[in-house]
């Protein structure tokens, strides 16, 4: 092949080159990774800023990647979403989650664990029965388990996935709206999903005590949550300006490093554990 001058487009080409390697790589090793237990859950509290209590806890995913150590969602989530183990993916998050769940209560530690899902796991028409199942072979009472659902750009019609959610619902599993503000459907989430939660995007978060705009939609989205008996959880808070500003907004549930990061087992037990209880 002809020599290429070396411009920004090589480089480019090279770098692009690497990153498909290594998510052709991540892929092939996607089955092994869940049934050899690579990929976990970290935990980050939802802390009720008005006393300090961890009244529960989200699930985010990593992966223990025997070569590459540990990968946070970025660099494998969309690999999974875009190829056809997003079914057993979230089933095996979900799996993860409830033993936990189970181990923490003979511990008497009581706390929620919410996961993230993508709507395209809502197509998979055996997810209600699945949960269902688990919760009873575990022993565990439905609102153990919360679901938080990000609206992404896929071409599922809301309808599709109303119903799937009220399956979910009906067993007592509670629902979050993810990310909420980000998405293009936002509003019409909140007014079809009949979702439990809604959970402001750290975008808005970041700069609530000095970005009057954001301030009028942290605001709003606490009003709005209040009519549609919402609850509204604060993501990304890392300040005390943040906190306190959020506190005086009406919005008193947050997560976020300004309380503590995404962490192991052991160290969210401890937390927990040191935490005053509700
Ligand atoms: P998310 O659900 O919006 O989760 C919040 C992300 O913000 C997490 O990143 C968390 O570690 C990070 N975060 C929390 N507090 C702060 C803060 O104060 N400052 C900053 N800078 N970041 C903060 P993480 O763990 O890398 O997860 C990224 C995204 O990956 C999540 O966004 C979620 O959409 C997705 N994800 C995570 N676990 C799963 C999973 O099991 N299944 C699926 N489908 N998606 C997952
Ligand atoms: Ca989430
Ligand atoms: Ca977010
Ligand atoms: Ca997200």
């Amino acid at each position: 092949k002809a020599k290429k001058q070396r411009s920004g487009w090589e480089l480019y080409d090279v770098q692009s080159a690497l990153n498909n390697e290594r998510d052709m790589m991540l892929r092939g090793a996607l089955n092994n990774a869940m049934d050899s237990r690579q990929i976990i859950l970290h935990f980050q509290p939802k802390i009720d800023m008005r006393t300090g209590s961890v009244l529960g806890v989200e699930g985010l995913c990593r992966w223990q990647h025997p070569e590459l150590g540990l990968l946070t969602p970025f660099a494998f989530i969309d690999l999974i979403e875009h190829s056809g183990k997003v079914q057993a993916f979230g089933r095996y998050i979900i799996q993860s989650a409830l033993e936990h769940a189970k181990a923490w209560k003979q511990e008497q530690l009581n706390v929620p664990i919410a996961i993230n899902l993508s709507p395209y796991n809502l197509l998979d028409p055996q997810l209600p029965n699945y949960i269902s199942q688990l919760l009873n072979e575990y022993n565990l009472p439905a609102d153990v388990l919360e679901i938080e659902l990000t609206e992404n750009e896929t071409c599922l019609n809301i309808v599709h996935i109303q119903s799937a959610l009220n399956e979910v619902k009906k067993l007592g599993v509670e629902v979050a709206i993810d990310d909420f503000g980000t998405g293009m459907s936002s509003l019409a989430y909140l007014d079809s999903l009949n979702a439990n939660t809604i959970k402001i995007d750290k975008a808005f978060i970041d700069d609530v005590d000095t970005n009057r705009g954001h301030r009028a939609i942290v605001s709003a989205a606490v009003t709005l949550a209040k009519s549609f008996d919402c609850k509204v959880v604060a993501e990304g808070v890392e300040t005390k300006e943040q906190a306190d500003m959020l506190v005086s907004l009406g919005c008193y549930i947050a997560q976020g490093y300004y309380f503590a990061k995404p962490m192991p087992e052991d160290n969210i037990k401890q937390f927990i554990q040191n935490s005053k209880s509700p």
